[in-house]
């Protein structure tokens, strides 16, 4: 069994949080003792961005956001990279299914997406994930590795240093019902083989491959226990602070 890359344990608030309820999860989120090496992220609305800035003092956390546009510009309602990168952000979420399902982000529009983000200096987390209409007719693999290859046709080989991919089926996604570490595995060790042949060995060991899909602090330690998993994109259970044990939970 290689050794594992430095695991990530990123927290995505969706829309929600309040001024109040979020500086009371930071003050939680804070005061965890971490000794293993982990980086820890969290990814609040665009709004609260400056709160979680001034708030967060854990060193393993860096904040993210949770998208963006390529250029700033006539775009009305939107937030794009150069925007967030003068806020001092330097990770970004794209692709989350929730873009893909109801703003219309197509695997073309995320792959554009995460080179634009990999060029102008970001960390990015690229989401994929199969619906259960997909899982079903046996398309899982043929998804994801479309997914995927849209972002590869995209990016140098270089760029992957600078991309994690998180891969949430979209059924496990906010429903309770989480994949087996069984059915987690086999998906991310597939991508993992994807990427040693068609992008480089080198690449593939390093790249951090996230599960996410109703994560939470019961089910997260035997789930990170597999191979190929290395931490993992939490939703819901990021709102609480047993956030800490998922956290833990990649050690
Ligand atoms: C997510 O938002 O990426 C996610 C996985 O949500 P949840 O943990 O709530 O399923």
């Amino acid at each position: 069994m290689s050794a594992k890359p430095q695991p990530v344990a990123a927290a995505n608030w969706k829309c929600n949080g309040s001024r109040a309820s979020i500086e009371k999860l930071l003050e939680c989120f804070n005061g965890q003792e971490i000794t293993h090496d982990v980086q820890c992220v969290v990814a609040p609305t665009f709004v609260h961005l400056p709160i979680v800035q001034a708030k967060l003092s854990h060193p393993k956390y860096v904040i993210s956001a949770q998208n963006a546009i390529s250029k700033s510009g006539a775009f009305t309602g939107e937030v794009s990279m150069p925007i967030l990168k003068d806020m001092g952000i330097n990770w970004l979420i794209i692709g989350h299914s929730e873009r893909r399902t109801y703003y219309g982000e197509t695997n073309e529009i995320v792959a554009q997406k995460v080179a634009d983000a990999v060029k102008q200096g970001f960390m990015v987390i690229a989401c994929i994930g199969e619906t259960l209409q997909q899982r079903e007719a046996n398309q899982t693999a043929k998804v994801v590795l479309t997914q995927t290859a849209a972002i590869a046709k995209m990016v140098p080989k270089e760029a992957w240093a600078n991309i994690v991919l998180a891969y949430e089926p979209v059924w496990a996604i906010g429903t309770g019902k989480v994949a087996t570490p069984e059915q987690a595995q086999e998906v991310h060790a597939m991508l993992r083989q994807w990427v040693t042949e068609k992008i480089g060995a080198d690449v593939a060991a390093k790249l951090r491959i996230l599960y996410g899909g109703s994560v939470n602090a019961a089910n997260a330690k035997v789930l990170y226990a597999k191979q190929d998993i290395n931490g993992f994109l939490v939703g819901g259970a990021s709102l609480k602070p047993g956030f800490r044990d998922i956290v833990s939970a990649t050690q």
